[in-house]
């Protein structure tokens, strides 16, 4: 029934769909199999894509040639830009989604896709052959033969769903769990563990009172996240409310507490940090008497409302009571509780930096099966696995993004080095090159390694091309143009900051607080006449890096630095156990990562500057 795939990718969540869409555009044949046709790109949680870090992942999966970008804006009903009052390596772009429109938008995408071929089935075994994945057998006994399987069954892999004391298996609300895969990668010396996440209630519009909340618009001139011109911004948008809990609320959810899934310990699984359920936030901050909560449309026509703030395993009546206390919803009906779920994941230090297992050939991991949180991180890391799963079967050297070229490149290398024992989700903190990494610059830094690889086609190729030509022209011009007193005062005074005493180059000028292109063409006309040749995202690029290029150079400076580490190749087959000199952890975590560069070996939690320095004199000899 099947003839040999060149990569099979298990599910068809965030992660499977990027892994797909990579492998299938870089001219492979691809199978996706998945439990569930009709839940294909599903959000489990929030209708939202982007924010804090993750806009970032999204716009550089876009400069990839991924589709979570094209996909985010074909479906988004708003769109912010977020920390736009802070320095330009903090903006970060953020929607929210019609979840329905996003799912649809992106099978079709993947099924107008002539190189990718679908299978609904769970896929419950791997098929290995002398230490190299063969293929897969479905829990219809199916096999099917491949030359290179990505797995990424994010929440499912013997999902346990809770609502207060109820319990049952699930990968995700009305969804089975995946089961077999964890027993036999054991059996073949993998080690997992058990994480946790959380959703909460969705509400019924009809019912929620809207006067008695906040209203949250969209920005007044959306941008948004691809660089392709397949999409544009929102003409028009659907707002966001604000509500808060209070006491009452909080006295209500505290009347669960016994059958908390959470605090009765039935829950084992490690929770994400940075989203915890409201009877985490109720407890942790004791003498807070309110939260926010932030009210989101679930889409452009439908009446289902995100409650976002308010997960929760609670029962679902005290959610239910507790909720009817928040302002504006003393009506409110419910659609659907909130609720958790535990699964397994495998710790990705179990992983090359390519996302290939180190103990199996040929088998990749991706997305929420390698410990992460959250749509974006899991993307990325499947268009990776896609990616390096075709150069493998190629016999080619396999793409790693490193720590100055891309947060994906930060996730990644973070994953496989240090680990992670919570849910990881991205932050801007968590990238030492940020200033580098900016959601506006993600197309300069990866649209030629994409074109490389067949991923970008030669028109955005050329685009990218054209912008770096003009931001060179411009900032040519504004480091050479001289702005005199009489050309530049008045605009100065206006600004309030002092005025010239003699003439300056134009980038003296530009780089002052307040003083931005415009300004600078309205006073020299020279400037004008070259400047309007080109558009406003070029010269936006070219502002960012003329006022900002002290601190470029010195990231970059920083990281050529560490890039000479990276260049210093460790071989496989490195015995650290017999260089005495190095601390016992850092024989242990070296043999166990085996970096393959000096540069990964100083990452790896536990590895000591004094054991580099010992691998340095050690390599020398
Ligand atoms: P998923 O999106 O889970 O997709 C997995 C896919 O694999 C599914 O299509 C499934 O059908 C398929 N599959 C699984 N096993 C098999 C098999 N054996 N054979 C065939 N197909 C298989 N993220 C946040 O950032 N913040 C949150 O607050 C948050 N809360 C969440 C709450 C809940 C209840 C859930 C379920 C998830 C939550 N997430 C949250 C996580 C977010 O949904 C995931 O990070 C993201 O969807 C992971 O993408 P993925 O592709 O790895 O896996």
């Amino acid at each position: 029934m099947f003839t040999e795939y060149d990569v099979i990718v298990v599910g068809g969540g965030h992660s499977g769909c990027e892994a797909a869409a990579a492998v299938a555009n870089m001219g492979q044949k691809v199978l996706l199999v998945t439990m569930n046709m009709n839940t294909i790109a599903q959000m489990s949680c929030n209708p939202a894509m982007g924010g804090v870090a993750k806009g970032q992942l999204v716009r550089e999966i876009d400069a990839m040639g991924g589709y979570s970008g094209i996909v985010s804006d074909k479906t988004m009903i708003q769109f912010r830009m977020l920390n736009r009052s802070k320095g330009p390596a903090m903006w970060s772009p953020r929607c929210q989604s019609d979840r329905m429109r996003f799912a649809e938008t992106w099978r079709l995408a993947l099924e107008a896709n002539p190189n990718v071929d679908f299978w609904q089935e769970m896929v419950r075994e791997l098929v290995i052959k002398e230490g190299r994945v063969t293929g897969v057998k479905t829990g219809m006994g199916l096999e099917i033969p491949a030359k290179a399987v990505i797995l990424t069954n994010g929440t499912f892999l013997n999902g346990l769903i809770h609502i207060g004391e109820k319990r049952f298996g699930g990968g995700r609300a009305g969804e089975r769990a995946s089961t077999g895969l964890t027993e036999q990668l054991h059996a073949l010396g993998f080690a997992s563990g058990r994480m946790k996440t959380g959703t909460p209630p969705r509400m019924d519009g009809r019912t929620i009172d809207w006067s008695r909340l906040t209203r949250q618009d969209g920005d007044e001139n959306p941008a948004k996240f691809s660089f392709s011109e397949e999409t544009s911004p929102l003409s028009k948008q659907r707002p966001c409310y604000i509500a808060h809990t209070n006491q009452a609320v909080h006295d209500i959810l505290a009347t669960g507490f016994e059958k908390s899934p959470m605090f009765t310990g039935r829950i084992q699984g490690l929770g994400p940090r940075y989203c915890p359920s409201i009877e985490d936030k109720i407890v942790r901050f004791a003498d807070k008497n309110r939260h926010q909560l932030f009210i989101e449309p679930e889409g452009w026509n439908t009446v289902e409302i995100y409650v976002n703030g308010f997960s929760s395993s609670l029962p679902e009546d005290v959610q239910y009571e507790a909720i009817r206390k928040v302002e504006g919803f003393e009506n409110a009906k419910m659609f659907r509780p909130g609720y958790a779920i535990e699964y397994d994941f495998f710790p990705p230090q179990q992983l090359k930096l390519s996302l290939e297992t180190k103990l199996v050939d040929g088998l990749f991991f991706a997305g929420q099966i390698n410990g992460t949180t959250g749509y974006e991180e899991a993307g990325c890391q499947g268009m990776m696995a896609g990616i390096n799963a075709v150069l493998k079967i190629r016999d080619e050297e396999p793409l790693v993004l490193k720590r100055d070229e891309a947060y994906v490149g930060v996730l990644i290398d973070d994953l496989v080095n240090k680990g992670t024992d919570e849910p990881y989700r991205m932050f801007t903190s968590r990238a030492e090159y940020r200033i580098l990494l900016r959601q506006d610059n993600a197309d300069l830094r990866l649209t030629e390694k994409a074109y490389g690889l067949g991923l970008a086609n030669d028109e955005r190729y050329q685009r990218v091309q054209e912008k770096k030509a003009g931001i060179e022209t411009i900032r040519k011009l504004i480091n050479t143009v001289s702005i005199t007193p009489d050309q530049a005062n008045g605009m100065l005074t206006k600004l309030g900051t002092s005025p010239l005493k003699q003439s300056v180059k134009a980038y003296k000028v530009l780089t002052r607080p307040g003083v931005g292109l415009n300004d600078l063409k309205a006073i020299n006309p020279e400037l004008a006449k070259v400047l309007a040749r080109y558009d406003a995202e070029t010269s936006a690029q070219a502002v960012i890096q003329i006022k900002y290029q002290g601190y470029i150079r010195k990231e970059r400076e920083l990281a050529e630095k560490m890039i000479r580490l990276d260049d210093i190749v460790l071989p496989d087959t490195f015995d650290y156990h017999r260089i005495g000199a190095l601390s016992y952890e850092g024989r242990e975590k070296l043999s166990r990562v085996k970096p393959a560069s000096l540069g990964q070996a100083s990452r790896i939690s536990g590895v000591t500057p004094a054991d580099i320095s010992v691998l340095m004199v050690y390599i020398g000899r």
